[in-house]
């Protein structure tokens, strides 16, 4: 028997059964995902599924019991989940969390202009991008708008094939001199970041009207949606990549899509909760609590962030209904376990030189188990206990499951933090743990589809204990 750690990869260490396991659970995933474009059509898909598995509002019921399946949707972004088990909330439940909320741009509030013969809206970037990588790509666009009446207008362009697309027409490089003499950071000015939404003028308008490439489009906009110029200020509306989840590589190990981070682990969160549960029954020892939360990407702030109190409400109302009334809140998370489920960074194969590689995740070697976050001097870390480390390590290897343990990348190379500290701060024993994502927070991210089956066993696993 070696002393000595060896990194395994999922063709050494796993059955062709196993293998198959992965291809199958990798499909519904990438099905997941093509649905799953914005943080609402998250929450929508995930209700889907579980209902579709005997899941209930919270709401419909009075009491809850061993057993029961409930779901709250916070303020329709965000999502708490829970199965009930035997055990006393008092004594901690076990908790998997992740963000469905993906890098992306978003309209401004008044977005319409005209310029040079085109419609545009204008932009402004949710989360982290590098922007150029955003140009000239097809997009499609999702959201809500309001109507002065007060009615919510679903938006979904661009997702069936026959659905025109858009896109922000990058400049060509014969004119681009002075452009590429800037530094990446600079060369995409934001604010002419505007997707191309029009190009026909309106027919019927006056000779007298200057914009009427805009006032086609605001035509359009009535026609489709019964909506006028200044209900955008009361819209969320998202453009994101309008390509579609497939697998890479001639072998299709790897799956490539948009808004991986962190929809790969908020997938995983949810069929874990519903498989464990179908796997345990009635003999489910602690409550199980499921939660995708919106806001990560923009540091967790908001009504349905994981800052949000909200979900302290939820956690009042299972002590309500378990009818264990006098329990307090804070010792329930004291005792609590959580998984923080996101994403780390796989190790890039151009740029090793950014990764310890002794401590990166590799791509195809299993779910990341990330101990701390942070940057620099663990500044802003998530520092998990070696204590608790040992009770997921020990999780993992008795369920067989493939993991390894990394950090985000060299020291002082940058670094990132997820929700983990949020749980931390209330007292819950808490590590990140989730799938290493190629060229995240671009518009096609990538993993391997058999980390990605991973962090589903993993999840499962956890919830089982
Ligand atoms: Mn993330
Ligand atoms: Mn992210």
């Amino acid at each position: 028997m070696s002393l000595k750690y060896e990194k395994k990869d999922i063709y050494s260490a796993f059955s062709q059964e196993e293998i198959d396991n992965a291809n199958g659970y990798a499909k519904s995933y990438m099905n997941f995902l093509d649905k799953a474009r914005t943080e609402y059509l998250a929450v929508e898909e995930a209700i889907t599924i579980l209902e579709a598995n005997g899941f209930i509002s919270l709401d419909e019921k009075e009491n809850l019991e061993v057993g029961d399946r409930i779901y709250f949707v916070n303020k329709n972004k965000s999502l708490y989940v829970a199965v009930i088990g035997k055990d006393d909330l008092v004594n901690g439940v076990n908790i998997v969390g992740a963000h469905i909320d993906s890098p992306r741009l978003d309209t401004k509030p008044m977005p319409l202009i005209e310029k040079s013969g085109t419609a545009l809206l204008k932009t402004q970037y949710y989360g982290g991008i590098k922007k150029y990588q955003w140009m000239s790509i097809p997009l499609a666009m999702y959201g809500v708008m309001y109507n002065k009446n007060g009615e919510k207008i679903k938006i979904a362009v661009g997702e069936n094939d026959d659905d025109p697309v858009f896109t922000i027409a990058d400049l060509l490089p014969h004119l681009a001199k002075d452009q590429m003499k800037a530094n990446a950071n600079d060369f995409i000015d934001p604010e002419k970041m505007s997707v191309l939404v029009g190009s026909l003028k309106d027919k019927e308008s006056e000779d007298s009207v200057t914009d009427k490439v805009k006032m086609n489009v605001l035509k359009i906009l009535n026609a489709k949606y019964g909506v006028e110029e200044i209900d955008f200020a009361r819209s969320e509306l998202s453009f994101v990549p309008a390509f579609k989840t497939k697998f890479i590589g001639l072998d299709r190990g790897l799956i490539g899509g948009y808004g991986q981070d962190d929809r790969v682990c908020a997938y995983a969160t949810i069929r874990a909760i519903i498989d464990a549960a179908d796997e345990m029954g009635p003999s489910q020892n602690k409550t199980a609590i499921a939660m995708i939360v919106d806001k990560e990407e923009i540091g967790s702030t908001g009504t349905t962030s994981m800052s949000s109190r909200a979900f302290d409400m939820f956690v009042n109302k299972l002590i309500e209904k378990t009818n264990s009334m006098g329990t307090d809140k804070l010792e329930v998370y004291y005792n609590s376990k959580v998984l923080s489920a996101d994403v780390t960074a796989g190790v890039a194969p151009e740029y090793e030189e950014v990764s310890d590689i002794q401590n990166g995740s590799m791509i195809g070697c299993g779910i990341s188990i990330e101990k701390y976050t942070g940057s620099g001097g663990k500044y802003n870390a998530s520092d998990a206990n070696a204590s608790y480390m040992s009770e997921i390590m020990s999780i993992l290897d008795r369920n067989n499951i493939m993991y390894q343990v990394g950090t985000l990348g060299k020291i002082g190379k940058g670094g990132g933090g997820t929700i983990a500290y949020i749980l931390a701060d209330k007292g819950c024993e808490v590590v990140d743990c989730g799938t290493p994502v190629l060229a995240m927070h671009s518009p096609f991210e990538v993993t391997s589809k058999f980390d990605v089956y991973m962090t589903y066993l993993t999840y499962k696993a956890f919830f089982k204990e």
